[in-house]
């Protein structure tokens, strides 16, 4: 728990957000600038700044995030369609929010890139 970062507050429930899914090792939430009809963002609960700072021991926690993605995905109705997942990584990937996250983007047809 990093005091200043918003994803944590919204893990722990301290700032308000549209919580989706939540388990003991991630938490799923609407984007608040959505891009797309579905913009669901996947994060750990537990404050890990980026894919820059990621461990081997982390592994199994990264697979986790994309498993709830999928099945998210089905849930909105967007999995046979297909969909979108981003993980931004530090300023020129355009990472914003330093708590590493995945956006769930999906619900209309996706160019590449996205700007
Ligand atoms: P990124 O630019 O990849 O770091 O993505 C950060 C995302 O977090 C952006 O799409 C923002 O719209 C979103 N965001 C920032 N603050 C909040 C918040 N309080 N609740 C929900 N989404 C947020």
């Amino acid at each position: 728990m990093t005091d200043s970062c918003i994803f944590c507050k919204i893990v722990s429930k301290e700032a308000s957000a549209d919580i989706v899914y939540q388990d003991p090792q991630a938490t799923a939430f609407r984007d608040l600038h959505p891009v797309a009809p579905t913009h669901i963002l996947i994060v750990p609960n537990r404050h890990i700044e980026s894919v820059g700072v990621l461990e081997v021991e982390e592994e199994p926690l990264m697979g986790h995030l994309f498993t709830v993605a999928r099945r998210l995905a089905e849930e909105e109705g967007i999995a046979k369609g297909g969909y979108r997942l981003i993980t931004n990584t530090g300023a020129d990937g355009g990472q914003t929010v330093f708590h590493l996250h995945v956006h769930l983007i999906g619900g209309q047809r996706m160019r590449y890139p996205m700007g």
